[in-house]
């Protein structure tokens, strides 16, 4: 079953799919938001927000900032490694990460909440959502991406039709799986994430401790809460047949900077389990479909860098795909207009049914512009990855 034909469908309602959305909804495109979860959902993740967001998180406008201080969330001033012998290095954030006002601290908080203030903000500046609908396949016209088939909760299937398709599906990624782009390359980890109430020794800093067979990240996420994330490589787990979910505080215990400072009683949350990782798609864009976030390239946790990438990827692939989406809509990432409405539809009328992806030149920006989001914040290569 079909209906009418978008011009961006998004999969994948995260950090990258949400504000890809927003801005594409923002500048009049009409968008079709495409998650498997209902939300708000939990994500195994650590939860911090690296300084270099906050400009973005202020960019994007929509109240999402406001929406972030409103919320259970914790201030963090900086980062502390401690290495396996226990010796601690300790940096502190510097306030001029171009934040208005400046801010010397990053926020952390639960990703149920995070991702669901960018989904709202996504509906508010005009995206259509459909949460507990799982992306299976593509659907072609020729060579080029054309569409999705997709299943609801109820088991239902359904195809829909778009000029673009943007796989923003994260780690794990169908679109970039369906378009056969997926690299990975060792070290291959398995990550064991949760919450924690009352943990010893918190303050107002991101900690990770590297220990001799893998690392764990912690930080307050506000409300007296920790989220605590242990990595380990995907070897250890198929060798010692361990049940690292039961055998989470065990494994803490043997981190010095970690033994003791939690009580089991206090585990507020399911440890949940994601990975392997690390993988990203050999190109970011292919005629008629782009992939932004995880699903373009996996950041390795340690660098507390994905959801800064998933973020200004969604700027980058928005800023090249809205003068190519039709001429005329108006290519900007500043707060929509009262008179939006209106705009909005005389720039749908000024989108050719006929021209059915985006146009050849707005291609190639496509490919140049996602190269450049698929490297930024770090050197490219296998090497970069902790
Ligand atoms: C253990 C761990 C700790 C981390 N800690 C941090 C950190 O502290 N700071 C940081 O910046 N980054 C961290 N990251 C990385 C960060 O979580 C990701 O980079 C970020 O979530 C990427 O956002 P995304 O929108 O690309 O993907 P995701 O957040 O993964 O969102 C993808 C969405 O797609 C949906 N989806 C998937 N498949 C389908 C489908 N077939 N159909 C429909 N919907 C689908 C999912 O339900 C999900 O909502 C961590 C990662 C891990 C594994």
């Amino acid at each position: 079953m079909t209906d009418r034909y978008w011009d961006v469908i998004v999969v994948g309602a995260g950090p990258a799919g949400s504000t890809t959305s927003l801005l594409l909804a923002r500048a009049g495109a009409s968008v079709l938001l495409l998650d498997r979860a209902r939300f708000p959902r939990d994500k195994a993740c650590s939860e911090y927000l690296s300084p270099a967001t906050t400009p973005i998180l202020e960019r994007l406008g929509a109240g999402v900032l406001a929406a972030i201080e409103g919320a259970a969330h914790a201030k963090l001033y900086g980062m502390k490694v401690v290495a396996p012998s226990g010796v601690v290095m300790c940096g502190r954030f510097a306030s001029d990460h171009g934040h208005m006002p400046p801010r010397p601290y990053s926020f952390a908080l639960s990703r149920a909440i995070f991702d669901t203030i960018l989904l709202r903000a996504a509906v508010r500046e005009g995206a259509a959502v459909h949460e507990g609908t799982t992306v299976e396949d593509l659907v072609w016209d020729g060579r080029a991406v054309a569409g999705v088939a997709a299943r609801s909760g109820n088991g239902k299937g359904k195809t829909w039709n778009a000029r673009v398709v943007i796989g923003a599906d994260g780690l794990r990624s169908v679109v970039a799986r369906r378009l056969g782009l997926i690299r990975t390359s060792p070290p291959r980890r398995i990550a064991f994430t949760t919450h924690v109430a009352n943990v010893a020794g918190v303050d107002g800093v991101g900690e990770l401790h590297v220990g001799e067979r893998g690392y764990v990240g912690l930080g307050p996420i506000g409300g007296g809460v920790t989220t605590v994330a242990l990595v380990v490589p995907r070897s250890l787990v198929r060798r010692r047949g361990q049940d690292f979910r039961a055998g989470f505080f065990a494994e803490l215990e043997r981190y010095p900077g970690l033994a003791g400072r939690f009580e089991r009683r206090c585990l507020v949350r399911d440890v949940l389990a994601t990975g392997p990782f690390g993988q990203w798609a050999r190109r970011p864009a292919v005629d008629g479909a782009l992939l932004v976030g995880d699903a373009a390239d996996f950041f390795d946790p340690f660098t507390g860098q994905g959801i800064y990438a998933a973020l200004r990827g969604a700027e980058l692939a928005a800023d090249c795909l809205i003068p190519g989406l039709a001429p005329g809509v108006r290519a900007t990432t500043e707060p929509a207009n009262p008179g939006r409405e209106r705009g909005d539809q005389a720039v749908r009328r000024e989108l050719r049914p006929a021209q059915r992806r985006v146009d050849p030149l707005a291609r190639e920006r496509v490919e140049e512009v996602g190269g450049v989001a698929h490297q930024q914040g770090a050197a490219p290569g296998p090497d970069r990855r902790a």
